[in-house]
């Protein structure tokens, strides 16, 4: 079967290399190479982003009228949708997501573009008390060239997501998306032409981390905005400072879910289905850390195991009864088959799943059920380090202390959440947690308008709501004399 060929997007347009330039990528659900993609180096890189600072300087999309920007978004966000079936489709195949999940992802991608449309048209400025015969304002400029390095998990809304708050305020990007998952920062990058953003606004440029480096180094590129592992956006952060550069990092996570024994057990084994296993555990905020007060521990384990073995959820993700589809690649199919065994070494008890599946028609994929541990204790490396993959991690607490000191006891501080009906001990608590979003009786709950943060070392900057014109744009203040001092 022929290579589907998977190309840079420049100016407005496919830029293709040569056959020595041009990886492959597997399809999870078969392991199989579907596609050939280019490979980009500096010299790529560099197009991509000349073109990009070209296209600012010259303003058609810079200097826009705010509503005109708006309205350029928003449209984005209206073709997303007209073409749901064909993206969800692509980003299944890609990423091995099912294809319910796909849809899923596409249409947040969609009303992510609208809340950004919102962005243009907020004032963002502010007056200064000040002294007579002064007056004093600011404003917000974008930065020239955003750089926007993406993980694999979430392709598509991610291309969305990194391009969108830069792309509103002004600026043009140069995406780079994960080399796992190419084809769907391609398609965005099309669907922002047909609505009416300029070429050279956003740019794709496609490769491995070198590629991203390239990236990061480039001295015409302003900004990075980076989401992926702790491990690389260190690296990242080393690389634009030395530039001076601003940087925004979303980094991993290994999120605790405190369960106390007077939270509605139903509602939170339900949630924690959802949050521990959803994509295959391949979030970064999945509650992986499983809290269970003492009282409860064994019922609520009793609970989810039923609900896991019932809910029969693994499959070939192209069918819509699928719920948890394969991890990403062999490489993280051996790292997570890997944390299983040192679970098992370090004595935690495995309670469900461990191991992998046959799944008719996808008999080379990367799949492995939804695995559960009990009894960990918290020191355990599974306890401390991020798996993302569909492995749970349970241990008990007898006190809300000893519930917090658990649940800080990482270097981690994505989010956490809390399930209990005493609305006092949900402030106590969060209160008290290390994490950038707590959820009080919900879970992996992500609303554009509602900012956050990575706390520890799961980051740094504002992302989402209006905090995130702070992070994607710089401070620029005019004080004006009209006292007739000379200063
Ligand atoms: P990764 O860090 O390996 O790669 C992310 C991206 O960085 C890829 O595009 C990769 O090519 C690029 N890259 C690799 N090395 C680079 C370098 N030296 N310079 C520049 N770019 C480089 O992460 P991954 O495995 O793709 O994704 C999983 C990770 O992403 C997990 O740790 C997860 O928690 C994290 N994540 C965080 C959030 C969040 O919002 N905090 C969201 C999703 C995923």
């Amino acid at each position: 079967m022929d290579l589907v060929q998977i190309n840079h997007f420049i100016g407005g347009q496919e830029v293709g290399v040569d056959a020595t330039s041009r990886f492959e990528t597997i399809n999870p659900s078969n392991g199989k190479a579907y596609a050939s993609v280019a490979h980009g180096d500096a010299s790529d890189v560099d197009t991509a982003v000349a073109n990009c600072a070209q296209t600012f300087a010259e303003g058609a999309w810079s200097k826009m009228p705010p509503a005109e920007r708006s309205a350029v978004l928003s449209k984005i966000g209206d073709i997303i949708l007209t073409r749901i079936n064909f993206l969800a489709l692509l980003e299944s195949r890609d990423s091995g997501k099912p294809i319910i999940n796909a849809r899923r992802d596409v249409m947040r991608a969609s009303s992510l573009m609208k809340y950004f449309a919102t962005l243009p048209e907020i004032a963002i400025g502010a007056n200064f008390s000040e002294e007579p015969g002064y007056h004093s304002y600011s404003t917000r400029v974008p930065f020239s060239v955003v750089g926007s390095i993406v993980p694999w998990n979430l392709p598509f809304l991610f291309a969305a997501w990194k391009s969108a708050p830069a792309i509103a305020l002004g600026s043009s990007v140069v995406l780079k998306p994960s080399e796992e998952t190419s084809a769907s920062a391609i398609e965005f990058a099309r669907i922002c032409i047909d609505a009416g953003l300029p070429p050279g606004v956003v740019n794709v440029v496609l490769g491995d981390g070198k590629t991203g480096a390239a990236l990061v180094d480039h001295p015409k590129v302003e900004m990075i905005s980076f989401t992926g592992s702790t491990y690389v956006g260190r690296k990242i952060l080393q690389a634009a400072s030395s530039r001076l550069k601003g940087v925004h990092l979303e980094l991993g996570g290994k999120s605790a879910n405190i369960v106390f024994a007077d939270a509605d057990l139903d509602k939170a084994v339900e949630a924690t289905l959802f949050s521990s296993y959803w994509n295959t555990g391949q979030i970064c905020t999945s509650g992986t850390r499983l809290l269970l007060a003492d009282e409860i521990a064994d019922e609520f384990i009793k609970r989810l195991s039923v609900r896991l073995r019932d809910a029969d959820l693994v499959g070939d993700p192209s069918l819509t009864t699928t719920q948890i589809g394969p991890v990403i690649s062999k490489r993280q199919f051996e790292k997570v088959q890997s944390y299983i065994s040192l679970a098992v070494e370090e004595g935690a008890e495995l309670v469900f799943g461990g191991n992998t599946p046959t799944i008719k028609d996808c008999e080379d994929g990367f799949f492995i059920n939804p695995t559960l541990f009990k009894n960990a204790s918290p020191k355990m490396r599974v306890a401390q380090e991020e798996i993302f993959g569909p492995v749970t991690v349970a241990m008990t607490f007898s006190s809300e202390s000893e519930a917090v000191e658990i649940a800080n006891s990482t270097q981690f501080g994505l989010a956490a959440a809390i399930w209990t009906q005493d609305i006092a001990r949900a402030h106590r608590i969060a209160e008290q947690l290390t994490a950038g979003i707590i959820w009080t009786n919900c879970i992996n709950r992500i609303r554009w308008n509602i900012p956050y943060e990575g706390h520890g070392v799961s980051g740094m900057g504002e992302d989402l709501g209006v905090e995130c014109i702070k992070t994607f744009s710089k401070l620029k203040v005019n004080q004006i004399n009209f006292s007739g001092n000379p200063n």
